[in-house]
């Protein structure tokens, strides 16, 4: 049965991929807005934005984290860009089981791009000073549906790695504690 329609604003990061330098100062601000506390430290790994680097070639692809992928994909193209090949991977805004990109380096959970939630404007946006990064707003007509909560992909993205019955004995010793 269809859901009821509400307006969404819809935020999204357009890509200039011609005027990305590869300065990295994305990745940079990203994992330092991000680090708990915020500012303390700044380490890509935890970036939610990560740079396709390839200098020789002078070709440079932001690329921001995207949805949990609970399992990899069947289908996988290639891409080739100025006679070099690039497995599709490459190019994935996923976070899923077989790549290590968009996941948290200590914990294995998945990162996915908030749009630096709380701040007027993306922090990537701001920071890249070549204007590869343009943030862009619409609105859209959707179909209302319940979204799964970050602690619910996280929880599942835990059990996956650790398997459920040890996140229920370690919840189970967590809840005797307190
Ligand atoms: S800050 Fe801009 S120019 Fe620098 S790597 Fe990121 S997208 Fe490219
Ligand atoms: S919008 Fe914010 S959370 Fe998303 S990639 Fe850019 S800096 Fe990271």
């Amino acid at each position: 049965m269809p859901g009821e329609k509400k307006t969404k604003t819809v935020k999204t990061i357009r890509i200039d991929v011609d005027k990305c330098n590869g300065c990295r100062a994305c990745e940079v601000i990203c994992s330092a807005f991000h680090a708990e506390p915020k500012y303390s430290s700044n380490n890509p790994a935890r970036s939610r934005i990560r740079v396709i680097r390839d200098p020789l070639a002078d070709i440079y692809v932001p690329v921001y984290a995207g949805e949990y992928a609970v399992a990899e994909c069947a289908g996988r193209d290639k891409y080739t860009i100025d006679g070099k090949e690039y497995d599709e991977c490459s190019f994935c805004r996923a976070s899923c089981p077989s790549r290590d990109e968009f996941k948290e380096p200590d914990s294995g959970l998945p990162l996915k791009c908030d749009m630096c939630e709380g701040e007027d404007k993306p922090l990537c946006v701001k920071w890249c000073l070549a204007d590869a990064l343009i943030y862009e707003e619409r609105e859209e007509e959707v179909e209302e549906t319940a979204e799964r909560e970050e602690l619910e992909i996280g929880l599942e993205s835990l059990a996956n790695k650790y398997g459920l019955q040890t996140i229920q004995a370690a919840l189970a010793r967590m809840t005797k504690k307190s």
